[in-house]
């Protein structure tokens, strides 16, 4: 068994993305990244705050916007259309959840798809869907990056994702399916599960139930990848996946901490850039 290492895949792409941005600062081109919060939700300021330093690190500009839980749909809207606006923003990104009275849809639907740097605009989805160049969904496409880094073979593997959220499980299975895997979504209404896990060569849980992925799940040496983040009752993070009891029967596996989590922060970032280098074009 293999250790897919996150955490350094996530710096290695920091480091690389550090050396682009202050080539780019050469030609008078700085990213700017725009993050709207509303309310205060406190796992999205520890987010926020990560996503900071990541700015931070790399030398990309950051400005925040945090709105008071009572703000209506129109002073959102209002405020995304100034920062769809505003030349030097180059990234918006709407931090989630936002207070219930709000529509999050509406919102994502306004971020322009040129700024949306998460790929929650429709717009963007929908280019996913049709394999065209787009913003990718930052989890799924930490994933991918993973993937690619220890050159796990996509092309004709049978995949399967547990979890059809729109961040994680549907664009996970349209990046697999996009690089040739043949693809099954699995989700709480899958009869059987686990025959169908059990073909798989490719297995991604991102389900939101600690330790729910267990050995007579698993084909021998699948490459198994942890999404979950499930904060148990000791303060202790654990994945979707039963670690100890899965990992002699695999390949390769993310570990829960230090394996998909920090790529998310690493592809907004990529994201970042992006944007900036092709409103700069
Ligand atoms: P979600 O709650 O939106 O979706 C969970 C999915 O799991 C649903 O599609 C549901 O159908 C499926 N599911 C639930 N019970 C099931 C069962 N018994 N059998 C099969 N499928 C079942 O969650 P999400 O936003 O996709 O997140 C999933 C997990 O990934 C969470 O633990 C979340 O914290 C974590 N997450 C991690 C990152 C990261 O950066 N590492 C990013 C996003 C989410």
């Amino acid at each position: 068994m293999e250790l897919l290492d996150g955490k350094l895949v996530s710096k290695k792409t920091k480091d690389e993305l550090k050396a682009e941005v202050s080539l780019l600062k050469e030609k008078g081109i700085t990213p700017r990244l725009a993050v709207i919060m509303v309310g205060n939700d406190s796992a999205s300021q520890i987010y926020v705050r990560n996503k900071n330093k990541a700015c931070e690190y790399i030398g990309i500009e950051f400005e925040e916007y945090l709105l008071p839980e009572e703000t209506k749909q129109d002073e959102l809207l209002s405020l995304i259309d100034k920062l769809n606006n505003k030349k030097e923003v180059n990234g918006i990104l709407l931090q989630s959840p936002i207070p219930r009275h709000l529509d999050i849809n509406e919102a994502f639907r306004r971020i322009s798809p040129e700024k949306d740097v998460d790929g929650f605009n429709p717009i963007n989805v929908g280019k996913l869907v049709l394999g065209q160049d787009t913003f990718i969904s930052c989890t799924p496409f930490g994933i991918m990056k993973i993937l690619e880094d220890y050159n796990i073979e996509i092309e004709g593997k049978n995949a399967v994702v547990i979890g059809r959220s729109n961040i994680v499980g549907k664009p996970m299975s349209q990046c697999l399916l996009n690089k040739n895997a043949t693809v099954t979504i699995c989700h709480s209404k899958t009869r059987d599960l686990s025959s169908i896990t059990k073909n798989a060569d490719i297995l991604v849980a991102a389900i939101g139930k600690p330790c729910f992925v267990t050995e007579d799940m698993i084909k021998p040496g699948a490459v198994v990848i942890d999404v979950g983040i499930n904060r148990m009752e000791d303060g202790k993070i654990k994945g979707d996946v039963d670690f100890e009891n899965v990992k002699d029967k695999v390949s390769y596996i993310t570990p829960v901490p230090g394996g998909v989590g920090p790529m998310t922060i690493a592809m907004l970032m990529t994201n970042v850039v992006k944007a900036t280098k092709n409103q700069n074009r």
